[in-house]
């Protein structure tokens, strides 16, 4: 966390600069720089900071009083010496997650997957290959992402990284706000209360607009009394907008960092995830599963998924965690469909009652030892070789052993959990990376 700090003074110190805070003297924010950088052993910038700051002492433009200048210059010179012998702490480079070969058509999802649309059903996300267990499917920057506003010391985990990136687009705005709009959002069986509520808090935000200088600066004509064409239709999109919004949310999880060997994942918000949301439809037993960088998604293959499979997100809640009964009336109020995969079709049990008989002696013996060896990778914090040893168990169940039963649930489990680990790992290390200039 030291070296979080260190860079968040960095930062400052150099908004400092750009923006020309105390410019007579400017060259003791670039020694601070220098201090900073020393303190995350990066010796290299900071001897360059030092030098910035010397060059600066030195300009004759500078008003400063003689003494001031000479007992800087030794000061600044010292540094220097003292710190160009030194060797920079080698840190690793911090590899952004991309899905596996990303798709010409939209990028931010793999090529692996074949999107088909089939009237009246809208559409589904096939394998067009096999894909194997781990894959990283989607990497989704949130499209208008918003917090739970009780909870504000969360924002921190929507404000990370030195990749710093709010939503970015399919290839431009165009194209995102089409995929925006395409979204489903199920008009027709929508409640009269909930189109009512929608209705009501559109004429407020047009009548809110009114309050600002929109019309003026929008070059939008003057409002009369009554709404105008323009109102009305700005209306009719954040109408359908809130529509889209209600049926495509995905949930954003903060994962606490501080904590060594715990994960701490809370529920800090919601965004819409064209790129996941537009493709992948829902089961209550998906192959996949997703985690969240920020306001970033990613979808990871929780199984192997075999060729023309067709790849499935989870929009609810796992099987495993709440009964057919109470699951599928949930999903047909939030979700307005009559959800109609294995699970729910065939009503399998919640997690304790899952069968929990052992499979044959020579895959049972295996997967002791692969357990064994994800344990020790973990306390080790050796993440990556646990995610590889959970991908060999998967592997393992899903060639030896039939659904429903409690092994799968508890490996996928087990192998997310590996997956919010390496999320945090991501965050640390970006902590100790330098941060970006300003
Ligand atoms: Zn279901």
């Amino acid at each position: 966390m030291a070296a979080a700090r260190w860079n968040q003074a960095i930062t400052d110190f150099k908004l400092a600069i750009k923006y020309k805070y105390n410019l007579e003297q400017q060259f003791k924010i670039h020694h601070k720089i220098g201090q900073c950088f020393i303190k995350k052993k990066s010796y290299k910038k900071a001897v360059s900071s030092f030098t910035t700051a010397l060059e600066l002492v030195n300009k004759q433009a500078l008003n400063l009083n003689e003494n001031t200048r000479k007992e800087f210059n030794k000061i600044l010179v010292d540094c220097i010496n003292k710190f160009s012998a030194k060797a920079d702490d080698v840190k690793k480079t911090v590899e952004d997650f991309k899905p596996l070969n990303p798709s010409n058509i939209d990028p931010r999802v793999t090529d692996q997957v074949e999107v088909l649309e089939t009237v009246g059903k809208g559409r589904n996300a096939f394998a067009k290959n096999n894909i194997p267990v781990g894959s990283i499917l989607a990497v989704v920057d949130a499209i208008g992402p918003h917090l739970n506003p009780d909870n504000a010391a969360q924002r921190e985990f929507l404000e990370p990284s030195s990749s710093g990136d709010w939503p970015v687009p399919v290839n431009n705005d165009v194209e995102k706000f089409s995929l925006l709009f395409q979204m489903a959002m199920n008009e027709k069986e929508v409640s009269e209360e909930t189109h009512a509520r929608h209705s009501l808090v559109v004429v407020l935000l047009l009548r809110a607009l009114r309050k600002t200088t929109y019309y003026k600066d929008g070059g939008l004509e003057t409002p009369a009394e009554k709404f105008s064409q323009q109102e009305l239709l700005l209306g009719k999109l954040m109408y359908k907008l809130r529509l889209i919004q209600d049926m495509n949310s995905h949930p954003i999880w903060g994962v606490s960092r501080s904590q060594k060997d715990k994960i701490g994942k809370d529920h800090i918000g919601a965004g819409l995830y064209t790129g996941i949301g537009s493709y992948f439809n829902s089961d209550c037993n998906p192959n996949t599963f997703r985690v969240n960088i920020g306001k970033k998604m990613l979808l990871i293959a929780s199984k192997n998924i075999k060729r023309g499979q067709e790849v499935m997100d989870n929009y609810c809640i796992h099987f495993s965690e709440l009964p057919t009964v109470t699951r599928r009336p949930w999903i047909q109020e939030h979700f307005l469909f009559y959800c109609e995969c294995e699970a729910c079709e065939e009503d399998w049990p919640t997690y304790s009652n899952l069968p929990q008989d052992r499979p044959n002696q020579k895959i049972a013996d295996k997967l002791v030892a692969l357990e064994m060896e994800n344990i020790e990778c973990i306390e080790k914090g050796n993440i990556d070789k646990a995610v590889e040893s959970h991908k060999k168990e998967i592997t393992l169940i899903q060639g030896g052993l039939s659904e429903p039963h409690q092994l799968p649930v508890t490996i996928r489990n087990s192998f997310q959990f590996c997956w919010w680990k390496k999320v945090v790992q991501y965050l640390q290390q970006l902590e100790q990376a330098d941060p970006v200039n300003v």
